[in-house]
């Protein structure tokens, strides 16, 4: 039996995961594989009529809510939006969430984000990871882990502003649980995300995205990530897979 992982997503804000890369995460759940969502800030600025400690409690509710439709443990790192910096001391909470998850697979965001939360939990994450197997650093509160995760990036919003992917995902039979996922985050829908940012539909948007990346790959339903190019996070496979071209049934009369 291939060897069940741990899966650790580090993003910044509630509703982060289930609009990047959900569909991923619940096909790790669905082949019995761990995974920990912990999202770095509570989202109390992600509201035009709550005030920011409403807006808060309501969003660690749709958090739970979201990680439990996908199937992943949740955790809340408390720190407040705008506010993830890296400094030394929110690098050391990377290093402990790190060592306390023991992940095999990171998946974090783009260090080319277009919110420094997200970029900032981006560089972190991946600044974090060969240090969470290191001994001696003061301050942490967990013992090394034994080896050094690989990392991923996940898709940003306007994913195109970014250097084009390494790895599809198919989640065409996980696309409606995604939605599902990101429905459940209610406070964001005809308010904040609509006001901030002029997009009126966000479920159209996750489906022509995850359309797209879909069509590139020959799927109905994709997402698509990054794997960090530095050394030591690539790993050696023995040969390459074939390229396949293959028909789906959702793609009759294709090419
Ligand atoms: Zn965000």
């Amino acid at each position: 039996m291939a060897k069940k992982l741990t899966v650790l997503t580090a993003t910044a804000h509630p509703d982060d995961v289930e609009v990047f890369c959900a569909g991923t995460l619940i096909r790790y759940v669905k082949e019995g594989h761990k995974v920990y969502m912990a999202i770095a800030a509570t989202g109390n600025v992600g509201s035009k009529i709550h005030t920011g400690p409403e807006i808060e409690a309501i969003r660690a509710v749709e958090a739970q809510r979201g990680a439990d439709v996908i199937g992943a443990e949740l955790i809340m790192m408390g720190h407040r939006d705008g506010e993830v910096w890296q400094d030394n001391q929110t690098w050391k909470e990377y290093v402990d969430l790190i060592r306390r998850t023991n992940p095999d697979v990171i998946i974090t965001l783009d260090r080319d984000d277009y919110v420094h939360d997200h970029s900032n939990v981006g560089e972190l994450a991946y600044r974090a990871a060969i240090w969470a197997s290191v001994s001696n650093i003061p301050g942490t509160k967990y013992p090394p882990i034994d080896h050094i995760p690989t990392v991923f990036r996940a898709e940003t919003t306007g994913m195109t502003r970014v250097a084009p992917p390494d790895y599809y995902v198919d989640i065409t039979e996980e696309f409606e649980q995604k939605l599902e996922a990101f429905r459940q985050h209610e406070s964001q829908h005809g308010d904040f995300l609509e006001k901030q940012f002029g997009i009126k539909d966000w479920f159209e948007y996750v489906t022509v995205t995850s359309k797209l990346r879909g069509f590139q790959c020959g799927c109905k339903y994709a997402e698509a990530f990054r794997i960090v190019q530095t050394w030591p996070n690539h790993k050696a496979y023995r040969l390459l897979p074939p390229v396949q071209f293959e028909s789906y049934p959702s793609n009759s009369g294709g090419v």
